[in-house]
């Protein structure tokens, strides 16, 4: 246990500042044009990279000797180029502003992060998607970590997954070893990098970019063993936080708050008794248990809109923010 971070799918709102506020502060170098260590993709969709589940095992064997693939350039879109004489008109006299982004190539990408947005699923009345920001999980059990031949990954004390990168020699086994796949190889320097949980920002009681900048205030941080903290009450007191993919076997520390799922419309426009989100689509992200965490937020729910007290509400709506953020302790 250690660092933790619980992200509330009901305040999601997709806008991305927390993968821009991670991209300029830690991916804006060369060779990691095709970084996101935080990205935000669009469910139900593949994913990105595409289809990325389907790239090792499904039950954690990454532990044998064959744990995985590393994703193509097609799968992930690569490096794109940015036609700035199509992106400010006024400044170029333009008048095809907003263009679709090439590849150095010229070719056109054919896949990337949140490419399928907001498609989601469904028919109208009873479409739905919802966001869901993915980052490296710091996980309790790393494949990444386990992949290394040369011991270039490291877990710390205080649970941050690490790459020495001066260790590494570009073998990318711990690429084709994650089953997030959340760590990329960076061709100019020749080394795997990944989310680094800002641990420099942590040391100086600042909370990491992408829980500072959130927009939606959908990410909780703190320590997992700590009572105190947003992420505790969540995951262990309150039960209704869950990880992404529990099947991996990697046990990760990044939890979800499942979004709600309204009823769905009957064809005379009656609400009916069916979810909008089919729960088993629900179970497919995280597991059988979020059939008791969606009953225990539709009560606690409920409980708030009659005017009744409900810590757990509190907790996510965080009428106690000044608390939530107190990070001093950390480093
Ligand atoms: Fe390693 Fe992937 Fe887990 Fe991050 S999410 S710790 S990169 S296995
Ligand atoms: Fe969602 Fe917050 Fe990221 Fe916006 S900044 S996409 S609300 S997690």
């Amino acid at each position: 246990m250690g660092l933790s971070m619980v992200i509330d799918l009901n305040k999601c709102i997709g806008c991305q500042t927390c993968t821009v506020a991670c991209k300029r502060q830690w991916t804006s170098g060369e060779g990691q044009e095709a970084t996101w260590f935080n990205h935000v993709e669009t469910k139900p969709g593949k994913g990105w990279p595409k289809d990325y589940l389907t790239m090792t095992p499904p039950n954690g064997v990454y532990k044998d000797a064959k744990p995985g693939r590393i994703p193509s350039t097609d799968e992930t879109g690569g490096r794109w180029e940015i036609d700035l004489t199509k992106v400010r008109p006024e400044q170029y006299n333009r008048a095809d502003p907003l263009q679709p982004r090439v590849k150095e190539s010229g070719e056109k990408p054919v896949w990337g992060p949140n490419w399928d947005e907001d498609e989601g699923a469904g028919i109208f009345p009873n479409a739905f998607f919802f966001y869901l920001p993915r980052l490296c999980n710091h996980c309790e059990d790393p494949a990444c970590l386990k992949a290394c031949p040369r011991a270039a990954i490291k877990k710390r004390d205080d649970g941050i997954v690490l790459i020495d990168e001066p260790r590494c020699r570009a073998y990318r086994f711990c690429v084709e070893a994650c089953p997030y796949k959340k760590i990329y190889f960076n061709p100019e320097q020749g080394v795997s990098q990944k989310c680094i949980f800002c641990f420099p920002r942590l040391e100086k009681g600042v909370a990491p970019a992408c829980v500072a900048q959130c927009a939606g205030r959908a990410r909780h941080f703190g320590r997992l063993e700590d009572p105190n903290s947003p992420t505790y009450k969540l995951v262990k007191q309150f039960k209704v936080a869950l990880p992404l993919h529990s099947e991996k076997g990697t046990q990760p520390n990044v939890f979800y708050i499942p979004p709600f799922s309204p009823p769905a419309y009957n064809s005379d426009g009656s609400l009916s008794d069916r979810a909008r989100i089919p729960l088993s689509y629900l179970r497919s992200l995280f597991g059988d248990e979020v059939e008791e965490v969606m009953a225990t937020l539709q009560r606690e729910r409920e409980k708030k809109a009659k005017g009744q007290a409900s810590a757990i509400m509190d907790e996510l709506i965080r009428f106690k923010f000044d608390e939530s953020w107190k990070l001093d302790s950390i480093g």
